[in-house]
C-alpha cells in the first residue's frame, strides 16, 4: 500500500484529491507540466458516473481555485 493520498476536497460535485505525481502530467487548467514528485490535485467528477474515475483531470495545487472557478 503505497498510496500517498493526503487529503480530498469535495467541491461542486467534484472530488479533488491531493496526490504526488509518480510521473509527469499535464495540468488541465494551465496546460503546463506537473513535474514528477510534485503534489497535484487529481479531480474526479463525483456525480457524473463511475466511468469518469478512470480519466480524472489533474492540476497544480496553485491552479485548483482557477480550475474549479472556471
Ligand atoms: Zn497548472
Amino acid at each position: 500500500m503505497d498510496a500517498e493520498v493526503k487529503t480530498a476536497l469535495r467541491v461542486n460535485g467534484k472530488i479533488a484529491q491531493l496526490t504526488r505525481a509518480r510521473k509527469g502530467h499535464k495540468c488541465t487548467d494551465c496546460g503546463l507540466l506537473i513535474e514528477k514528485g510534485d503534489e497535484y490535485y487529481c479531480i474526479y467528477q463525483g456525480g457524473a458516473g463511475l466511468g469518469n474515475i478512470k480519466f480524472p483531470d489533474r492540476c497544480h495545487q496553485a491552479c485548483l481555485d482557477n480550475y474549479l472557478g472556471g
